[in-house]
């Protein structure tokens, strides 16, 4: 085998025993699931970020750096910024979380572009905080800032994520520059993402004090169940986050596995660029069984199912074929499913039984 059939055979077999140990655990006769409903990416860790996983596991019976130090500092040099401007956390939701707790008191206003990250439903409850949704019509541009600002009124920070989820639309970096610009109020930009987008919001954090950035190796590295995010921003906006963070946050293992992802992100070009392909393929298949897909810039396609179902219908018709994706059944998505993007054998299951499905209702 060639290098490049190498490398995407040992996916194709991680991939397969993935399902396999997934399923065994479950019922011993079902069939491997395709689990295309919490946006993972399906790769596996490169050797050498395998290799500091397991050196971390050697020292389980030490306490892991307090602040995250030695992560921060990789996380500054990769990304070209001071270490106080980077704060990391158990992924970029604990961060997200950190932010509604830091800034917020009972009663206080966020405000949202709509629809976003549902996360920050519950985030809001939890704290007691009103969530004011400024409506996101166009998702592939952001509404005037004037709007937005008369929407969010009085809300602490506004939040959105661009890319977004669950549209998977991307915004021109020069519109979320206007909105930073125009507004006084902290901009809390989840670029969870954007390494699957053309450009992204980084080189804005030296020039406004309001913008804190979200980063996250949940998606584009693989790294979900390892719990890997970042904040990136105002050293004195992160500095109040990092004051209220539990000291020992995050463990030895996502420690070392976040500062040699850091040390190899070339590592993952090939995984993030097989991603983009299968993106881009799956959209083409959907739209040809009857999908309406929206472009999508991130490792999954919001697709309006053909007219006569819904997409909880839809999502109960994939699922009993072992394929699950998600569905947005509250709000104006109802007529709509989600779909990550995997493996090119994970996408082939996938758009052959939505094309039985499909046949099957002609
Ligand atoms: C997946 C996702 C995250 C990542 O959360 P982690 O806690 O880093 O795993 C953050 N924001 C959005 C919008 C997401 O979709």
């Amino acid at each position: 085998m060639s290098g490049d059939e190498e490398y995407l055979h040992r996916h194709a077999m991680a991939d397969r025993s993935l399902a396999e140990g997934r399923s065994a655990g479950i019922a011993a006769y079902s069939l491997p699931c395709v689990n295309l409903n919490r946006n993972e990416n399906p790769f596996p860790m490169p050797d050498v970020v395998m290799r500091a996983a397991f050196a971390a596991i050697g020292t389980h019976n030490r306490y892991p750096e307090e602040d995250s130090g030695g992560l921060r500092s990789a996380a500054a040099r990769a990304y070209g910024v001071s270490v106080e401007q980077v704060i990391a956390g158990n992924g970029s939701s604990e961060i997200l979380a950190l932010i509604y707790r830091g800034f917020l008191a009972a009663g206080d206003t966020v405000g949202m572009l709509s629809p976003g990250f549902s996360f920050n439903h519950k985030l809001a409850a939890v704290n007691g905080a009103r969530l004011l949704e400024v409506d996101w019509a166009d998702h592939n541009a952001l509404p005037a800032s004037q709007s937005v600002r008369q929407a969010a009124g009085d809300a602490k920070f506004i939040v959105l994520a661009n890319p977004n989820n669950p549209t998977g639309t991307f915004v021109q970096i020069a519109e979320i520059e206007r909105l930073v610009a125009e507004t006084d109020q902290l901009i809390v930009l989840d670029e969870a993402y954007v390494d699957f987008a053309p450009d992204n919001a980084l080189g804005l954090i030296d020039r406004y004090q309001n913008l804190l950035l979200l980063r996250t190796f949940s998606k584009s590295y693989a790294a979900a169940g390892l719990r890997i995010g970042f904040g990136l921003g105002n050293p004195r906006v992160i500095a109040r986050l990092r004051s209220i963070q539990n000291p020992f946050n995050m463990s030895v293992i996502s420690q070392s596995v976040g500062v040699s992802i850091l040390e190899h992100r070339n590592a993952y070009d090939q995984c993030i660029e097989c991603i983009v392909q299968e993106r881009e393929r799956t959209m083409v298949a959907l739209s040809a069984l009857g999908f309406y897909v929206l472009p999508s810039h991130a490792n999954f396609v919001l697709a309006r199912v053909p007219l006569g179902y819904d997409g909880r219908w839809w999502q109960q018709a994939l699922e009993r074929k072992n394929v699950n994706v998600a569905v947005f059944p509250e709000g104006d998505l109802g007529g709509f499913i989600r779909i990550s993007i995997g493996a090119a054998e994970q996408m082939d299951t996938c758009l052959s039984v939505v094309s039985g499905i499909a046949g099957g209702l002609i």
